[in-house]
């Protein structure tokens, strides 16, 4: 089969190649991105006027091209060749008329064109979204209550929680600058209706707006019967679905450690941790990862003696080991015993406690705790839902794997958030979501954000996006840092929160940022302009010369950039001779 070029369609000037999305020898269907351009007004994909094998690339990383000229060579796969198509500012891409499979019709209790597994943020989300693009949508759910993990026992309520702490921690703080409030008095059952009424409120407004969009929902167990059906075990019976296509959504699970008594309610996962049942004397968290943490920094405002033993080497694995330093460090100051590289063996519960073993260069003194959570990571629900009835493939660990359509190796049944893979977070997942429905009602739709930003809502926060340090030591990828510490900063000087500071990483040749660390009061906020600045390629000057409102934390991000380029006036760095 004789091999056919393909060419620039018209970009209205000239681009250079950013990022090539598929390599020699892949194949490719018709319209799926090629490469990336950037030119000085936009970035932009350019698809494949024809589908077939890739055989050669004509054009590498940095070149400069325009209209007519040769990308690649295609062998084609028999269809006709369309004249090249102009691409569309990234995220691309919708067709003039996307089309959606049709509802299928027989012999089930449902029909509908597609069928979305799983409430959380993913799940719903891709709901919503399908049926505003006019697909007609079911939703099944095992729990009442819509919005899965993050909406009822996850993001929301260990944010109302964390807020509570906060405040806590904060009054104790004023003190030190002459507003002395005493000790906080501490009502447990108005804290938790707090946090279930912050859970309650969104949870109803989900259900609402499902009922809104006549997205239909259907409470029950969801397993695949066949490609096409789900049958579905609900409080009157099983019930069955016939879907043109499918969302897969069911999340993720704690996982359970064998050497727990997990039987004894003492013994917390987060779910539990989150219910607030009392307030332990001694608290052992086991796993210092963020929701290890987040919990410690919450029974720790309570009142609990917190312990924290954590089995690598430093708090929060996957942070700068700088940007967790201020958070370790005032954990310390307020009691919170810390202890890295330490394992536990074993714990065994007691009449009057639960006692713990434990292993490494530094053990806590104490074994005995009133409760102990363990917060060691999550498992993907991939493996409970019979998937290989309908042919999606299933790995052992229960994630699915997924395209950047987020489609499945089965190609009308997709999959999203914590069970396609990591970061397990509910920003990710609400993104594929969206990639997935709109992929499924017919639109041209793929991944295409390069970061995803990452959040501790601990005291400080800590966040992070794109390439960290550690990575790219390990990876030898090259960066230069420009570091601003909120010691000079007026805002973080006014708020008392001085332990802070923004880092900003940039390629030494294009000047671009590539990352970002920031620890301190609201850098979970922070982080998002660092992360739009890493989508749109700003360089360290774009930062800088964008004028931020004075005084506040965020000026903080352009006076990193300003440190990297050597323009700060508010910090004195002496000349390198
Ligand atoms: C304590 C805690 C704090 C967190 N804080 C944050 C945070 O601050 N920010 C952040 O981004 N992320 C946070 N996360 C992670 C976040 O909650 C998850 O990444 C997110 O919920 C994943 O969304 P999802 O749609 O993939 O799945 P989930 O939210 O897990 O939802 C899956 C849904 O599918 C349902 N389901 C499963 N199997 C079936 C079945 N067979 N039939 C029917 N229904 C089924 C489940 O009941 C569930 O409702 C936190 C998690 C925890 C545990």
């Amino acid at each position: 089969m004789a091999a056919i070029e393909l060419k620039v369609p018209d970009i209205g000037g000239s681009a250079a190649v950013i990022e090539l999305l598929v390599k020699e020898g892949d194949t490719v269907a018709s319209n799926q991105g090629l490469l990336t351009l950037e030119s000085d007004k936009a970035t932009m994909e350019v698809p494949a006027s024809a589908g077939g094998v890739l055989k050669q690339w004509k054009v590498k990383l940095g070149d400069t091209l325009s209209e007519g000229d040769v990308i690649a060579l295609l062998e084609a796969a028999g269809e006709p060749v369309a004249a090249p198509v102009a691409p569309a500012a990234a995220p691309a891409i919708s067709t003039p008329e996307p089309k959606a499979a049709p509802a299928p019709k027989g012999d089930a209790n449902h029909h509908c064109q597609l069928v979305v597994i799983g409430s959380g943020p993913g799940g719903y989300t891709a709901a919503f979204r399908a049926a505003d693009l006019g697909m007609d949508v079911i939703l099944v759910e095992r729990y009442a209550q819509l919005g899965g993990v993050c909406l009822n026992v996850g993001c929301i309520p260990s944010k109302a929680l964390l807020h509570a702490a906060n405040v806590i921690e904060e009054v104790k703080h004023v003190a030190d600058i002459g507003l002395d409030f005493g000790a906080a008095k501490i009502d447990l059952d108005k804290l938790r209706a707090h946090k279930e009424k912050t859970v309650g409120t969104l949870s109803k407004g989900i259900a609402g707006m499902a009922k809104q969009r006549k997205v239909r929902t259907v409470t029950g167990v969801a397993e695949f019967a066949s490609a096409n059906r789900l049958s579905v075990t609900t409080a009157n019976g099983v019930e069955t679905i016939d879907f043109a296509q499918g969302i897969i959504a069911a999340g993720s699970q704690p996982v359970k450690l064998p050497a727990f008594p997990w039987d004894d309610p003492r013994v917390m996962d987060s779910t539990d941790a989150l219910m607030l049942a009392d307030v332990p004397k001694r608290l052992l968290v086991v796993g210092g990862g963020i929701i290890g943490l987040e919990m410690a920094c919450v029974y720790s405002a309570l009142g609990s003696a917190v312990t924290v033993v954590e089995f690598m080497e430093q708090l929060m694995p996957g942070a700068d080991p700088d940007l967790v330093k201020p958070l370790q460090n005032l954990l310390k100051k307020r009691g919170v015993a810390i202890h890295t590289s330490c394992k536990v063996l074993k714990v065994t519960a007691g009449k009057k406690a639960l006692t713990a073993e434990f292993d490494g260069a530094s053990v806590p003194e104490g074994k005995d705790y009133e409760r102990v959570l363990v917060s060691v990571g999550r498992s993907p629900n991939g493996g409970k839902l019979k998937a290989e009835n309908a042919g999606v493939q299933v790995s052992e660990r229960g994630f699915i794997a997924v395209d950047k359509q987020m489609r499945t190796n089965v190609p009308h049944i997709f999959a999203i958030g914590d069970l396609v893979g990591q970061p397990m977070l509910a920003h990710k997942a609400t993104h594929e979501a969206k990639v997935a429905a709109e992929v499924a009602a017919g639109h041209k739709r793929q991944w295409v954000a390069r970061v995803i930003p990452s959040v501790a809502y601990t005291d400080p926060e800590i966040a992070w996006v794109g390439l960290t340090e550690t990575e790219a030591k390990a990876k030898s990828i090259a960066y230069e840092v420009g570091k601003f510490p909120w010691a000079a900063s007026g805002r973080a000087i006014g708020i008392g929160r001085t332990e802070g500071f923004t880092k900003l990483l940039f390629d030494p040749a294009t000047h671009r940022v590539i990352g970002a660390g920031i620890v301190g009061s609201h850098a979970g906020d922070l982080i998002a302009e660092v992360a739009l600045a890493i989508e749109m390629g700003c360089e360290a000057a774009d930062i800088g010369h964008t004028i931020h409102p004075h005084p506040t934390l965020s000026e903080t991000v352009a006076m990193a950039a300003e440190v990297f380029d050597g323009s700060i006036t508010d910090l004195y760095i002496p000349k390198k001779k």
